[in-house]
C-alpha cells in the first residue's frame, strides 16, 4: 500500500534483497499498527550496493550514505533525535569492508540503531569480487584462482564489540525474517541483523543455506548468555558445510549512546541560568 514508493525496481530476479524489503515493509506496518510509532518516526539510511535502492523503494524518510558510512550517518541522527527510530540498511562489502571501524564503534558505544546487514558474500554491483565473508577458495571476477583467504564471522565480532543485540536471518526465512526485524528495531540500544541474502546472479548458495539452516529457538538458546552467544556463533565458520544457526543469538539491556549527552546538556542549560539569576542579584 503507501508504504511502497513508485521508483522502478532495478534488482535482478531472485535476488534476496526483495524478501528483506518486503519483510521490512510488514514490519515497519505492523510496528506502527501494535506499537503505535508513526511511520514518520522510521528514518531508513542506506549504504551503497545493490542493498542501498532498498530506501528508495519504501516510502518512509530516507537517507543514502556514502560507501561504507550509512553508520555514523545514522549515529548522528538517533542522537540527535532520539524520538526516531533509525535503521541502517548495509552490504558485506560495504559495512565488513569499507566501513568496519564504523560498525564496531556503533557496538561498542551502543548506538541506538539497528543495522541490517545484507550479506550476499560478494560486491553484486560491482559484478561480483570477493567480500571479508566471501568463504575461502571463493572464485570471483578479481580471484579467479579462488581466495586463499578466510572469512570474517560478523557474529562473533559484533559480540566482542559489545552489541546489545545480535541475530542471523535468511532471505529465504520470511517469517522469522519479519520477527527478527521487529525485535531488533524495538530494542534499546545497538541492534546488529546478519542476513545471508540470495545474490542470484554472483552468488547463490539457496541449496547450500536451505540444507544448513535452523532455528536457534528450537534448541532453547538463552538469550542473556555471552558464552553460549559466542559458542552458537562459532558453529559456523563461514566456510563449512556444518549447521547454521537463525534467529536471536544475544539481548542484553545498556545505557544507550547520546542519553549522558542530554544529561550532560539539561545541566548545562541548569548551570547557565543559575549564573544568570546569581549575576541579575548583583545588578
Ligand atoms: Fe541482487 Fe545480486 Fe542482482 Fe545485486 S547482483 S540485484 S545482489 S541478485
Ligand atoms: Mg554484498
Amino acid at each position: 500500500g503507501d508504504l511502497i514508493s513508485p521508483a522502478e525496481n532495478t534488482w535482478c530476479p531472485g535476488c534476496g534483497n526483495f524478501s528483506i524489503e518486503h519483510m521490512m515493509k510488514s514490519a515497519l506496518a505492523e510496528l506502527s499498527e501494535s506499537e503505535g510509532i508513526g511511520l514518520e518516526k522510521f528514518v531508513l539510511v542506506g549504504g551503497i550496493g545493490c542493498h542501498g535502492k532498498l530506501v528508495d523503494y519504501l516510502n518512509v524518510n530516507s537517507y543514502y550514505a556514502i560507501h561504507g558510512r550509512a553508520i555514523p550517518l545514522a549515529t548522528g541522527i538517533a542522537v540527535a533525535n532520539p524520538d526516531l527510530r533509525v535503521i541502517c540498511f548495509v552490504g558485506d562489502g560495504d559495512t565488513y569492508a569499507e566501513g568496519l571501524g564504523h560498525l564496531i564503534f556503533a557496538a561498542k558505544r551502543n548506538a541506538d540503531i539497528t543495522v541490517i546487514v545484507h550479506d550476499n558474500r560478494v560486491y553484486g554491483l560491482t559484478t561480483g569480487q570477493y567480500t571479508p565473508t566471501s568463504p575461502y577458495g571463493f572464485k570471483g571476477r578479481s580471484t579467479p584462482g579462488g581466495i586463499t583467504e578466510r572469512p570474517i564471522n560478523p557474529l562473533e565480532l559484533m559480540l566482542v564489540s559489545g552489541a546489545t543485540f545480535i541475530s542471523r536471518g535468511y532471505t529465504k526465512r520470511l517469517k522469522p525474517l519479519k520477527e527478527t526485524f521487529k525485535e531488533a528495531i524495538l530494542h534499546k540500544g545497538f541492534s546488529f541483523v546478519e542476513i545471508l541474502q540470495i545474490c542470484a546472479t554472483y552468488f547463490n548458495r539457496t541449496d547450500c543455506y536451505n540444507e544448513q539452516v535452523y532455528a536457534v529457538a528450537d534448541e532453547g538458546l538463552g538469550t542473556a548468555s555471552f558464552d553460549q552467544a559466542l559458542a552458537k556463533s562459532r558453529e559456523w565458520d563461514y566456510t563449512s558445510k556444518t549447521r547454521i544457526p537463525l534467529g536471536t543469538f544475544y539481548r542484553r539491556e545498556m545505557p544507550v549512546f547520546g542519553e549522558k549527552f542530554q544529561e550532560f546538556s539539561r545541566r548545562e542549560k541548569r548551570r547557565e541560568e543559575a549564573v544568570r539569576d546569581l549575576l541579575e542579584g548583583y545588578r
